[in-house]
């Protein structure tokens, strides 16, 4: 007697760590796909068609997912965010205005620092500016909605100090401050007001 049939087998496309909506927290996942195949006697032979897409399964609890659960950043990640998203804010305005200015670089390194980046140093800040802006605006816009406007309003503010640093707002700076206000998902009305006061502050 032949047994014959089909079958789905898995295939692992790759792993990382991800945030699984069922554990709560950062787990390793694979990133898998089904396939299904014609078997015989239970071995699978010949593969036919794709069986559904591409889902992300949690290596602790065996819950899937659509691969848009991906998106959700890490626990990992969200403790980075708000240095992260100061360095890429103080990188950008920093390299509109004067980049070598040596006051607004190591406001920017102390700055960053204070943000919990503790290992940030000028050689870094360089790398941060040698960065692609629609890279950079890509990961801001992914960062911001995971902060409160209070942190978002406080990284304007601190890249509006590092631009006046070497004195008054140039057009570009200011053009930069607006872009990178909308990238913290900030109002115009916001952004306007974070960098009055930051004026004020610095009597520029
Ligand atoms: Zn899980």
């Amino acid at each position: 007697m032949i047994i014959f049939g089909w079958r789905v087998v898995f295939f692992t496309l790759s792993r990382g760590v991800f945030h699984c909506p069922e554990c709560g927290g950062d787990r390793e996942y694979r990133r898998r796909y089904g396939r299904n195949f014609f078997s015989l006697f239970f071995i699978p032979v010949i593969p036919l068609n794709k069986s559904g897409g591409e889902f992300v399964q949690c290596d602790t609890c065996k819950g899937r997912w659509n691969t848009g659960v991906l998106e959700i950043p890490t626990t990992a990640e969200l403790a980075q965010m708000p240095a992260m998203l100061l360095r890429m804010a103080v990188s950008q305005v920093l390299r509109s205005g004067d980049p070598a200015h040596q006051g607004a670089r190591r406001r920017a390194v102390t700055v960053v620092r204070q943000a919990g980046d503790a290992g940030y140093d000028e050689a870094a800040l360089d790398g941060d500016m040698g960065r692609s802006f629609d890279q950079v605006r890509a990961e801001m816009a992914r960062a911001s909605s995971a902060l409160a406007p209070e942190a978002r309003e406080s990284i304007l503010r601190a890249a509006a100090e590092i631009a006046l640093a070497d004195g008054t707002l140039s057009v570009s700076e200011e053009e930069t401050l607006a872009a990178v206000g909308t990238d913290l998902e900030l109002t115009r009305v916001q952004v306007t007001g974070v960098v009055s006061l930051a004026r004020q502050s610095s009597g520029h």
